[in-house]
């Protein structure tokens, strides 16, 4: 029996206190690895969001007026805190979601990178000054933050990607609510609790965790609530859509991926093949921007899919804090059931298992949700395991003719993340950066590995024309303020008044 005190027992965040949730329900937070309790966690209702609502509604009236670069002083303190705790939180980070060391410890990096980076944008929130039509007048624009903003964030990148919205939200002088993924709540606690150490104003960030339907949908609708930025899938990015085109809601969108690598002969082999494993298998597959689909050149076809599928069963499935161990768990039972029931519908379709489609059973593995690096051959382009989003160790080789071939098959799918060429022909590289229909594009590299300066983002059912991190995340949490200051002491129209030195007819 849990008692008051408990570590094991985690609560909101709410205008600076820890809280429990009002219906005192809560939801159980379980290692995908092998089932240990890592603890419980509110399941969080309306009341609860309003509650946070109000506290970042009176904390925006103050924050706002705080200059950007004493809020930067704040990130830069909590960055510090995040490089100091970098080990404790990935290793945390690996018990509450499955993916090993390795990674967690880029995910707490990039939230990291993107603190410091946002940090510095406090003395760079540079707007337009711009010579008037009109004499003795002055024109400008300032960006001006928006308000309460809700974030509603999926679970495996539990700190990089709360981290892609809190920071240039805070920045900015906007105040947050965050409805962390109900797999990985932990972890985005544990950067909440970092904010607030580094000196953070009760209720500039709050946090709610619970289920999408009770308390990530209330916030969105809240009408207190000013703007919502949404990572998750395509189905829910589309309600979230509608509901904040209701309200006439600025709403930011990144969802779901079917990312190539496309192969050509020219290619450095072993390289692509590198790009592949990591690409294809990193993250166990459940990386919104993970190398599902390969398209590879009919003359180098046999050769790579041998050696990938050779590559797929040497590796080494585990827990993935031991340090041996390349590919951790799924995160849960229904992710483990979506996976196995693509499996059975690429062999029905008849696509080719060259390796793996099985869950590891027996002994330790039951505690845990183990799949087996899957490669798929042969396959067409139209199969469904080619078109829908599988988001596990799934990779479908498709055998293509030529350069014309692979874009047409590349950009032959509903989604539009991520895509990668692996090629030495310069004239190829450069004609695929500008054909493939996706929001980033990799030349000689997997299709993972964005940074936090650079545009990210997707096209087509990926994203709704925004863009997270670099300045484009400026634009999404601030509006533009136009300024214009008449200093001749008399009525000056614009557009009217057109004479070459001044008023018209003088
Ligand atoms: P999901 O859509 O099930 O959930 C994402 C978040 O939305 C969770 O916090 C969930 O509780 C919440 N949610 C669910 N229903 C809601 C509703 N009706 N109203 C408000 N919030 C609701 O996605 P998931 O399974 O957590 O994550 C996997 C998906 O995320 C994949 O499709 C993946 O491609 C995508 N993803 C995209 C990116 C990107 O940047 N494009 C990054 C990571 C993950």
């Amino acid at each position: 029996m849990a008692k008051a005190t408990d570590p094991q027992i985690h609560r909101n965040f709410i205008d600076g206190e820890w809280v429990d949730s009002q219906r005192g329900q809560t939801l159980e937070n379980r290692n995908p690895a092998n089932n240990d309790l890592i603890g419980t966690f509110p399941s969080s209702d309306q009341r609860d969001v309003e509650a946070a609502v109000e506290a970042a509604r009176r904390a925006f009236r103050s924050w706002r007026l705080v200059p950007a670069p004493k809020r930067a002083e704040i990130l830069f303190r909590a960055a510090e805190r995040l490089v100091a705790r970098k080990e404790e939180l990935a290793r945390e980070m690996t018990r509450e979601m499955g993916k090993i060391l390795v990674e967690t410890r880029g995910d707490v990096q990039e939230a990291i990178d993107m603190t410091y980076y946002m940090a510095g944008e406090g003395r760079r929130q540079f707007g337009q000054t711009t010579p008037s039509e009109l004499q003795k007048k002055f024109a400008m624009s300032v960006r001006e933050p928006v308000g309460p903003c809700a974030l509603i964030t999926p679970w495996n990148f539990p700190m990089a990607i709360p981290s892609w919205k809190i920071m240039p939200a805070l920045i900015l002088g906007n105040t947050v609510v965050l409805k962390p993924g109900e797999d990985t709540p932990f972890s985005s606690c544990r950067l909440v609790e970092v904010l607030s150490e580094a000196g953070l104003p009760p209720g500039v960030v709050n946090l709610v965790a619970g289920l999408g339907a009770d308390a990530g949908e209330p916030l969105v609708r809240h009408a207190g609530v000013k703007l919502a930025s949404f990572t998750g899938s395509t189905e829910t990015g589309r309600k979230i859509s509608q509901i904040c085109a209701a309200a006439l809601k600025p709403c930011h969108l990144e969802m779901g991926g079917k990312n190539i690598i496309v192969v050509m002969d020219d290619a450095n082999l072993d390289l692509a093949l590198e790009g592949a494993v990591w690409g294809g298998f990193g993250t166990t597959g459940q990386r919104c921007t993970a190398a599902s689909r390969i398209a590879v050149q009919k003359t180098v076809y046999r050769e790579f899919v041998d050696r990938l599928t050779r590559r797929a069963r040497a590796l080494r499935v585990g827990d993935g804090l031991d340090p041996e161990t390349e590919m951790g768990p799924l995160i849960n039972r229904q992710q483990l059931e979506t996976v196995t029931r693509y499996v059975a519908i690429g062999s029905e379709d008849g696509a080719r298992l060259a390796t793996g489609g099985h869950r590891l059973e027996g002994g330790a593995w039951d505690k845990g949700w183990f799949f087996e690096a899957t490669v798929f051959a042969d396959c067409d382009p139209k199969m469904r395991i080619c078109q829908e989003e599988i988001f596990g160790p799934v990779v479908s080789v498709i055998p293509v003719d030529d350069y014309d071939s692979a874009i047409e098959v590349a950009n032959g799918v509903g989604y539009g993340l991520s895509a990668a060429i692996y090629t030495r022909n310069v004239n190829r590289a450069f004609d695929a950066m500008r054909e493939l229909e996706a929001g980033i594009v990799y030349v000689n590299a997997p299709t993972i590995g964005a940074e936090t300066h650079l545009p990210f983002g997707g096209i087509k059912w990926t994203g709704n024309g925004h863009r997270e991190a670099a300045v484009a995340a400026l634009d999404f949490y601030s509006e533009w303020k136009t300024l214009y200051i008449d200093y001749s002491d008399r009525l000056q129209r614009a557009q009217i008044d057109t004479g070459a030195f001044g008023a018209k007819g003088e």
